[in-house]
């Protein structure tokens, strides 16, 4: 991250974040303890230190991980992120929020996360394909369509997917597409998979708007880390809705123009310079100016840990609409729900990427491939229906939008496990 702080907070563990939140759900709505303790594991972890053979002919070892979290609602679900600073504890909270978020939005999934520690920008493109290949043929045990499906997450994207489902195909002697998601359109892939999150995000906040006091028309928008989630978020809201994008940024820096910028020109420039930074118009700005940004949406769009205890005070956006995983801190969402801040988690406001995994899975296991059109709109009914059960709860327990969004996911695996019951 672009001038992150290191303070106590930012470097805060997830996984003690993520229980954190389940107990504050579990005392709301009055969960079973033993109920509490399973949701507070997870189920299965998987560590793999494997060999990769380096251009130079020389041989480095890496570490991935896989945790599936919670498959009491089905198979477990959720992406793989290549970062060098993945650690165990960071896949398990983002394998926890993958068995809310699926919950959520109430897909037939459970929850699972996979990483390794490694900086791809740092490998070629040869070394990044066997890297690729030998963890997931080291995973390639637990994973598979009716056991565990991952998906691109931070630094993977669908050339990363090609490769595991060639590997784990290899392994099994026939095409196994159903195996991950977010795939190439010519391998099983979905239309409309590569910008769903940022259009489940963009539907959301539509949703939650008016509920906010906001116009989305006109609203200005400060959009931290404009990658795939944030850049696509950005254009629907100025395309679709009349947003004013004035703040984006990535991990070189941020860019700052109060008259407005013109999304498609900002990915342009960052595809052709590397960064958003030097958009022509914009003032340069840090990490801070993005979060602090007196905008009416925010929407951060990178990592974990970014508003805090420390700084959420200093948030102006009326509106705060998670495209990255965990972005805000259990510390902070009291001060932004006392600010009168609408929060719209990560599990629901980033969820779409998800849910338009769970479409491309069932029509991979049906080999029957539906058009762009009908791929929206049954995503749009989604967000809308996860936006109202979550506002109902909000309303109905005074509380904010994650604890509300929690109570919704949490009841509905805990529903799931009290109805299986507990084996033997
Ligand atoms: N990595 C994405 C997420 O955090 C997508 C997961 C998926 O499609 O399985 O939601």
């Amino acid at each position: 991250m672009p001038h992150q702080e290191m303070t106590t907070e930012s470097a805060a563990n997830p996984f003690e974040t993520a229980k954190q939140q389940v107990d504050i759900v579990a005392d709301l709505i009055g969960i079973d303890p033993g109920v509490r303790e399973v949701l507070k594991h997870p189920k299965r972890e998987l560590t793999v230190n494997f060999p990769v053979r380096m251009d130079d002919g020389t041989y480095r070892v890496f570490t991935g991980y896989r945790v599936q979290y919670n498959m009491a609602r089905g198979p477990c679900k959720g992406g793989i992120r290549y970062h060098p600073n993945v650690t165990l504890d960071e896949v398990r909270a983002l394998a926890a929020w993958m068995t809310w978020k699926c919950a959520v939005v109430n897909i037939p999934y459970g929850g699972a996360k996979g990483g390794v520690i490694v900086d791809p920008k740092k490998l070629s493109h040869g070394e990044n394909e066997r890297l690729t290949r030998r963890y997931a043929s080291e995973i390639a045990p637990i994973i598979g369509p009716e056991m565990d499906i991952p998906a691109p997450d931070v630094y993977t994207d669908s050339q990363t997917m090609a490769w595991i489902m060639d590997t784990y195909s290899a392994v099994k002697g026939y095409s196994v597409p159903g195996v991950v998601t977010g795939k190439p359109i010519s391998l099983g892939g979905s239309e409309g998979r590569g910008e769903a999150t940022g259009r489940g995000c963009a539907y959301v906040i539509r949703e939650a708007a008016p509920h906010a006091g906001i116009k989305v028309k006109g609203a200005t928008v400060s959009v931290q880390g404009f990658g795939n989630a944030g850049s696509v978020a950005a254009k629907l809201l100025y395309d679709e809705q009349g947003a004013k994008i004035v703040a984006a940024s990535d991990t070189k820096g941020g860019i700052w123009n109060a008259a407005g910028m013109n999304p498609h020109a900002i990915e342009a420039h960052k595809q052709k310079t590397g960064s958003v930074v030097g958009f022509p118009g914009a003032k340069q700005v840090g990490n801070d100016e993005i979060l602090e940004a007196k905008v009416d949406i925010l929407v951060p769009a990178a990592l974990e840990n970014q508003i805090t205890g420390r700084n959420a005070d200093k948030i102006q956006a009326k509106l705060v609409a998670e495209a990255a995983n965990g972005p805000t801190l259990p510390a902070a969402d009291t001060i932004l729900y006392q600010k009168k801040v609408t929060v719209l988690p990560d599990v629901l406001a980033n969820a779409g990427g998800v849910t338009v995994s769970y479409f491309e899975w069932a029509q991979d296991i049906q080999g029957f491939f539906w058009p762009l059109e009908e791929v929206n709109k049954r995503l749009e009914h989604v967000m809308v229906q996860s936006y109202a059960d979550v506002h109902k709860v909000a309303q109905e327990r005074h509380v904010h939008n994650r604890t509300a969004a929690y109570a919704v996911a949490i009841q509905r695996v805990a529903d799931a496990m009290k109805m299986r019951g507990i084996y033997p």
